[in-house]
């Protein structure tokens, strides 16, 4: 697993704000098809790692490659494009149309609104839209308003608009942030489907969550990659625990 082979590789990235240092000489490498976690005390740098790897932020100094190209120049949309997804933590969903309509409107961003436009009875498209809320568990509602999910169906159908652009690499931040114990175990059932599919990118403070998806988990401290490994060898590891009582 050699950085060159990496699906994303962040090598010796940084980033200040004035002049403070947020992140500063971050490694970080991400095969194709991974589960990530990254975890770390609160203003370690995770939230922005995540903004540079989709170029809300720019990177000071470094490089980030996805699939062998710098991407790290690129705008926001160019890496959209290039199939870097990113699920926020405020839900965009159209709110007052179903949650069919919000996968229709996904679907068309991604296939293109011409080809939105020219339908034939019983598209393709519609299979897609079914698929992807079966995927998440919105099958049922399918034809509710979005504003009457709850928490987690809206976090949800969040997910499956991400999913309908078919981004190769998703980036999310504290995807299970308010969400009930059986949502969030429902999130961890359909992190596991997405396992393969996608490289997913996941910030978490839920560690019985982290527990139930990652197979390698990354820590960051004061903007660095500070340990890699299981969630039984990082929470072992005595810089880690350090890091955390510091906090
Ligand atoms: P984490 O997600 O690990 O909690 P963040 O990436 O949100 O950490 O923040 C890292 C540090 O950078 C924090 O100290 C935060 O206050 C600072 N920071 C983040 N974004 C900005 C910004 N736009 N301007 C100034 N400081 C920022």
């Amino acid at each position: 697993n050699s950085e060159s082979n990496s699906q994303l590789a962040l090598c010796d990235v940084s980033v200040s704000f004035g002049g403070f240092v947020a992140v500063s000489g971050l490694d970080l490498a991400v095969d194709r098809g991974e589960l990530r976690c990254l975890i770390g005390p609160n203003g370690a740098g995770k939230t922005t790692a995540l903004d540079l790897i989709c170029g809300k932020t720019r990177v000071s100094g470094g490089e980030i490659r996805f699939e062998g190209r710098p991407i790290h120049e690129l705008k926001e949309y160019e890496i959209a494009r290039a199939g870097i997804g990113r699920k926020f933590q405020v839900p965009s969903v159209f709110r007052e149309l179903t949650v069919r309509e919000n996968l229709q409107i996904g679907r068309s961003h991604h296939t293109g609104v011409f080809a939105n436009l020219v339908r034939f009875g019983g598209s393709t498209d519609d299979n897609e839209v079914e698929r992807l809320a079966e995927l998440v568990g919105l099958s049922d509602a399918l034809e509710m308003a979005a504003a009457h999910l709850s928490h987690g169906q809206t976090q949800w159908l969040e997910i499956a608009l991400i999913l309908a652009q078919d981004p190769a690499l998703i980036l999310m931040d504290e995807p299970t942030a308010g969400m009930t114990g059986q949502e969030t175990h429902k999130t961890a059932e359909l992190f596991n489907r997405l396992r393969g599919q996608h490289t997913l990118i996941v910030v978490e403070h839920d560690m019985g969550f982290v527990r139930d998806i990652a197979e390698t988990i990354s820590v960051m401290h004061q903007g660095k990659l500070l340990a890699e490994g299981t969630l039984d060898e990082v929470s072992s590891d005595q810089r880690v625990r350090e890091a955390y009582l510091g906090s």
